[in-house]
């Protein structure tokens, strides 16, 4: 029986990021995962430029295998209309999660954490006085406070949900099915068509499913996967939109001839955005598992981080105090919502509202320097969203009158 000060499930991004700050000041932290690490996670590993806000995120990234990606493009589902975004400068990066997960928490273990890998957390419970964990293998940890990062299925949130009264699982129309398969490829191909300025593609509505295709080039990989509203793909078979996908590909001359479907892996990523409360007494929900996903592109890489950190510093706060109330912990929610809370909901509703519309989207995207712009600085996450949403929707509206008229 061990007592921790923190106990965090999951050592993803958000569980490592809050285990290395709440670490450095002195805490003791277990930091707990079913999976041994360096461990893979299914993801297009693209990474937005604003992550450089956090210093040692940058600092480690010298040590891993980092692909600055100069160009997007973005393809019409008619494939008529191509938004192509590029600078002189990187506008997104691309990482290998087997590595960039274990720099984080390596870095959590430098700090002073007590890792504990290839360990499930069956329940968790918590009390007025203490949060308990009970493991698979029957041992049982005790804490002050309890930070739930384990992602869609997180034995924290379950608990809370189940002690609010609340739904388990999220509903279908609000999961996406997230398709994905990393192909090695020679250094030569990837030069030879992506160039030095690693172009990524992505393919709207690919096959004719409601979502996207992407195809990012990394050093010796190409990361290639599809996601898709589940309600959607239900009615096609995953094999053959994978493969039709493929096809596409390789008749744009982005993909090898010879290299075939292969095992392709599927997971479910909820897009329903931000769960209604992020904290209860003794416990806070980050990352994935508190639903900050981008419901328009499933990125989830940067609010995972920011998350971690805001939690680290609220824990570090009620530790402090001795305080460990509702009222707070919820400085937390205050401090997400701030920053990004407001942008993960106006995507949803941009999502939402305006999905069957990508075709116009795009060529508006395409023939506008401006728009192309704004779409771009989201993108990237280099400028507030919301403030870039906002002045969106009067452009768009304007080039409906420009360009459906010129017919
Ligand atoms: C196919 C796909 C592609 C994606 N592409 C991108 C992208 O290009 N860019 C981007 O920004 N985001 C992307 N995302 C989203 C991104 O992967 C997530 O937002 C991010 O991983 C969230 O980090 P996290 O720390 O919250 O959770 P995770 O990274 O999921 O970490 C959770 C950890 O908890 C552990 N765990 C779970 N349950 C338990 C338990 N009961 N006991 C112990 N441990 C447990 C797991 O083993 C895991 O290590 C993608 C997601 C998918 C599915």
């Amino acid at each position: 029986m061990k007592n921790y000060d923190v106990i965090i499930c999951g050592a993803g991004p958000s569980g490592a990021t809050s285990a290395k700050f709440i670490s450095e000041r002195g805490y003791k932290v277990a930091l707990l995962d079913k999976a041994s690490f360096p461990r893979n996670k299914l993801c297009g590993g693209a990474l937005r430029l604003s992550v450089d806000q956090f210093e040692y995120i940058m600092k480690g990234m010298g040590n891993i295998s980092l692909t600055n990606c100069f160009e997007v493009k973005m393809h019409s589902p008619s494939l008529k209309y191509i938004a192509d975004f590029k600078s002189s400068s990187p506008v997104i990066y691309h990482i290998k999660r087997l590595e960039f997960d274990l720099m984080l928490v390596n870095m959590a273990v430098d700090a002073g954490v007590d890792f504990l890998e290839n360990h499930f957390v069956e329940k968790v419970s918590i009390s007025r006085h203490k949060s308990s964990v009970f493991l698979k293998n029957g041992e049982e940890l005790y804490s002050k406070l309890i930070i739930g990062a384990g992602g869609m299925y997180d034995p924290v949130l379950s608990y809370l949900r189940k002690k609010q009264g609340l739904q388990l699982y999220y509903k279908k129309s609000e999961i996406a099915y997230m398709m994905m398969q990393e192909y090695p490829v020679s250094m030569d191909f990837i030069l030879d068509v992506f160039g030095e300025q690693k172009t990524s593609h992505m393919f709207l509505k690919p096959g004719g499913v409601y979502g996207y295709g992407w195809l990012f080039p990394k050093d010796t990989v190409l990361n290639v996967g599809i996601g898709a509203l589940w309600t959607d793909i239900k009615m096609v078979e995953k094999h053959e939109i994978f493969n039709l996908y493929l096809k596409l590909l390789k008749k744009q001359g982005l993909f090898p001839n010879n290299c075939n479907l292969g095992q392709i892996e599927v997971t479910l990523l909820p897009l329903s955005g931000p769960i209604r409360k992020t904290y209860a007494e003794r416990a806070i929900i980050v990352g994935d598992a508190a639903g900050f996903i981008s419901p328009l592109s499933g990125e989830g890489l940067y609010y995972a981080i920011s998350s971690g950190k805001f939690a680290a510093e609220t824990v570090i706060d009620a530790l402090k105090k001795e305080r460990f109330t509702e009222k707070n912990l919820s400085i937390y929610q205050s401090k997400w919502q701030n920053e990004w809370g407001f942008e993960i909901a106006l995507l949803k509703f941009f999502t939402m509202n305006f999905h069957n519309q990508v075709e116009r989207f795009l060529k508006y995207v395409s023939l506008d320097e401006k728009l192309k712009s704004n779409l771009m600085d989201i993108y990237t996450g280099r400028k507030n969203s919301s403030e870039i949403l906002w002045k969106m929707a009067p452009r768009i509206l304007m080039d409906f009158l420009r360009f459906e008229s010129l017919k």
